[in-house]
């Protein structure tokens, strides 16, 4: 066994690297938290994630969680026993979500989607047009399904709600895009936004993300179903956050200001402009090893291909975790594995978060070897390709430091 030596690369969809600057604002003695100092690092905060989303209207909320408590969360508040809720059925994430639902005794109408393409809003439109006496409740999308590397029509299915008129809430967990690329809450109309910290926030894991509107506030004043830890009633006032159930996560608070400062530094839209320059050179290098047949992207649809992970479908025959096991082994890349049904035919590549061209190219460089290694059918020169996709994306130099 060989002691790996140099940077070992952490390519997952999440988590995701962690910045020093991240990791050395967490680095701190316990506050107290009812004090003025954190009261106001959390109210500010949580006021910063609104622009992230593009909320005025809305307000954001954290728990002590991972992403799924937040998924706990929207039900418990939401919803009361024997609603329905209707789910496009996007991948494991979107059926964890389900089972979510089910477990709180709501009735789910999980929508069969076409394998390996988007959502289609005409096939939610005519659940919800044939659902006259409005029994579902809600409508359940994840924007960036993590397991496929697919992202998801989240206007779209709006504009046909609307089209409709059907009075659903609309509930959009956007844990892997969020931060990662566009999400517009209000623009959208989406009632309740589901975030994570540890994917595009760069944080560790341990802090959930809610995001209400006024129509979801309304909703969770009337609804039936068991909450306790997830209830909002007693951690909100006036549209902001007051309370949590317990110790609020303030190491991540610290971690959040960090992260925070480091987007608006970059700009919102740089961030996402790096996160689209990147997925792009991923794709060209992928589309490359599958040249004449083999490995594919798994969005069939380019326009549908997530830009903060790229999911990678072998050839038949061939075992995508053998890959994974020597890209991690030999060459110090952590890939995401294949979920559930896609165990063994998909290896995932994160490239979302902090991550330069450096990152990319390298780890690209990693897994054509381990392809290689593995006996996978393959062209060579991905990464040529991959630096072919940043020469035409031409990244914008650094501002000049100024004496
Ligand atoms: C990671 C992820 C989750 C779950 O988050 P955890 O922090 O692992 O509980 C939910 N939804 C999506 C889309 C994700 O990518």
């Amino acid at each position: 066994m060989t002691v790996p030596r140099g940077w070992q690369f952490f390519m997952h969809p999440g988590p995701t690297n962690i910045p020093y600057r991240v990791l050395q604002a967490m680095a701190r003695p316990s506050v107290d938290f009812t004090g003025p100092e954190f009261v106001a690092l959390r109210d500010r905060s949580l006021e910063r994630m609104k622009p992230i989303l593009k909320t005025k209207e809305g307000f954001v909320i954290t728990y002590a969680a991972s992403g799924n408590g937040a998924w706990d969360a929207s039900i418990a508040n939401l919803f009361s026993p024997g609603d329905k809720v209707l789910v496009p059925q996007t991948g494991f994430f979107a059926d964890r979500w389900s089972n979510t639902a089910r477990a709180y005794g709501l009735e789910v109408e999980a929508l069969p989607t076409t394998e390996r393409r988007p959502v289609d809003p005409d096939t939610v439109g005519r659940i919800l047009a044939a659902d006259t006496q409005g029994r579902i409740k809600a409508v359940m999308l994840i924007q960036n399904e993590t397991a496929t590397g697919m992202r998801h029509p989240v206007a779209e299915v709006r504009a046909v709600m609307n089209r409709l008129g059907h009075p659903a809430l609309y509930l959009v967990d956007t844990i892997s895009s969020l931060a990662s690329y566009d999400f517009r809450m209000d623009e959208w109309g989406v009632d309740l936004v589901i975030g994570g910290s540890q994917k595009g926030l760069m944080l560790p894991p341990g802090m959930a993300f809610t995001a209400i509107n006024g129509r979801a506030w309304e909703a969770a004043q009337t609804t039936r179903n068991t909450r306790r830890y997830w209830d909002w009633r007693p951690m909100v006032e006036n549209g902001r956050q007051v309370a949590f159930c317990g110790t609020p996560p303030i190491a991540h608070f610290f971690g959040l200001e960090a992260s925070l400062d480091m987007i608006e530094e970059e700009g919102l839209e740089n961030v996402f402009a790096r996160h689209r320059r990147l997925a792009n050179a991923t794709r060209a290098c992928v589309r490359h090893w599958g040249q004449g047949g083999g490995l594919e992207i798994y969005s069939l649809d380019a326009d549908a291909a997530s830009d903060s992970l790229t999911a990678v479908l072998m050839p038949a025959g061939h075992d995508a975790d053998r890959v994974r096991t020597i890209a991690s082994e030999r060459y110090g890349v952590a890939l995401g594995r294949g979920l559930t049904t896609l165990q063994g035919r998909v290896f995932r590549i994160g490239h979302m978060g902090d991550l330069n061209e450096p990152m990319l190219l390298g780890a690209l460089g990693a897994i054509e070897l381990a392809l290689a290694d593995a006996g996978v059918p393959h062209a060579r020169g991905g990464v040529d390709a991959a630096m072919d996709a940043l020469r035409a994306a031409a990244a914008p130099r650094k501002a000049a430091v100024a004496a």
